[in-house]
């Protein structure tokens, strides 16, 4: 019996907790929240993401949960065409590419494993060796012993940088908006609107919710400090008639999620008996949309891993899988923020047009890759 310590109930933590349930793991799921906090905004998910929740037995229920993304198009702030790709071609169509409310993705990994939560915990001390890991829980006396500690903390992850060194996240200089709001639009599909340094992503979650995406360069959080909803309106007055629409849309009750994107660099994805799985391994730019799927892959291959082989050796083969899928993504993302900063000036701008009109959205090649690359589910070879 492996006794495993997860620190942070998110996606990637539940995804894994749920993964091990019934198998030689014993497993502590700990959350620094005191309850499950409610989400907001909008996620989208290709068809990676989906192939995972079809290994964690969530799949079908995703479908109902999420709205079928088909088509992406790419048009200027003014509504003039750029590119478009279709979603219903090989590879893509082994799963659906959905769009849907983060609440709802994490209803689904949440349903059933309150219970299995310690809510309120953190680790405030730990002890990593090449055997386990001693770890204090901030609510009890004594350290505990585990075999192997799982960090699915996030982004900013503790557990990460008590076990590494020097792996704080990096500033990418870039203010994100999103919130949701109730709109009727039929039979519509996710469009990106591309204007200098910034852009506005609408995706609709259904025929009366659409989740929207707003970007803009900002080095030194100028804009990060406004108000939302007024900011917005004057950052995107200039933009098409679909972007007025959900401006328009937005009301007093809107809940706006700002974030300043970061990225991380990890050399390894475990140090000792510490393993990185989700954000805490990989996390930066969204422009890919890999982060819950990557988080997906992590915790399926790790959950398949150790419960077949010794932890030393999952580990090793753990790192051999992930760490070159994790940081193609993470540069492939920052390649693409580096783009939309660089479309300020207008040679950048007719560059990322350019490229656009030749190879199509560059997110369809990106998960093209991924999904080539991927590693057989098994469920396919049964
Ligand atoms: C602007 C933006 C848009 C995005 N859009 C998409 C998208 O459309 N599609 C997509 O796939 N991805 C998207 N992502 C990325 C996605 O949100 C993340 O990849 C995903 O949430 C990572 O899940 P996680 O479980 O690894 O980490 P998190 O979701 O960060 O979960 C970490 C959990 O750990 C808990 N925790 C934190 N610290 C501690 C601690 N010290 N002790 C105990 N618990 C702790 C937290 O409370 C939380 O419950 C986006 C990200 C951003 C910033």
């Amino acid at each position: 019996m492996i006794k495993l310590l997860i620190v942070g109930a998110g996606i990637s933590g539940l995804a894994l907790a749920r993964r091990l349930n019934n198998t030689n793991v014993k497993v502590t799921l700990i959350e620094r929240d005191t309850q499950f906090s409610p989400a907001q905004a909008g996620i989208c998910l290709p068809t990676n993401a989906a192939i995972q929740m079809k290994r964690l037995g969530l799949y079908d229920r995703l479908r109902k949960a999420g709205q079928q993304i088909d088509h992406i198009y790419y048009q200027k702030a003014n509504g003039a065409p750029l590119t478009s790709a279709s979603l219903l071609e090989p590879p893509f169509n082994k799963a659906e590419c959905l769009s849907l409310p983060r609440q709802a993705l994490l209803d689904l990994l949440r349903y059933n494993m309150a219970k299995n939560v310690c809510f309120g915990s953190q680790v405030t001390k730990m002890s990593n060796s090449e055997a386990g890991v001693f770890v204090h829980i901030n609510h009890t006396a004594k350290p505990e012993f585990f075999d192997l500690v799982v960090a699915a903390d996030g982004i900013n992850s503790t557990t990460r940088q008590l076990a590494f060194k020097n792996t704080k996240p990096r500033n990418i200089g870039i203010t994100t908006w999103r919130f949701i709001v109730e709109h009727e639009l039929r039979d519509a599909q996710p469009i990106h609107f591309l204007g200098d340094d910034h852009s506005f992503v609408i995706a609709p979650l259904s025929s009366t919710q659409s989740y929207c995406y707003a970007q803009i360069a900002d080095p030194i959080h100028q804009w990060r400090k406004l108000p939302p909803a007024s900011t917005l309106q004057t950052l995107f007055s200039h933009y098409a008639a679909p972007v007025q629409a959900m401006l328009a849309a937005i009301t007093p009750s809107t809940r706006f999620v700002v974030d300043s994107l970061e990225s991380i660099h990890t050399s390894s994805s475990f140090e000792l008996r510490t393993v990185l799985v989700g954000d805490a391994l990989h996390g930066c730019p969204p422009h890919l949309l890999q982060g819950v799927a990557l988080g997906l892959e992590d915790v399926n291959l790790l959950a398949d891993l150790i419960t077949r082989f010794p932890v030393d050796d999952a580990l090793e083969m753990y790192n051999e899988e992930r760490l070159p899928r994790a940081h193609w993504v993470i540069q492939e993302s920052i390649r693409q923020t580096e783009i939309s900063i660089k479309s300020k000036a207008w040679p950048g701008r007719f560059i990322r047009n350019t490229l656009l009109r030749q190879n199509g959205p560059s997110e369809i090649a990106a998960w093209r890759k991924l999904l080539k690359e991927a590693a057989p589910n098994p469920e396919d070879t049964q």
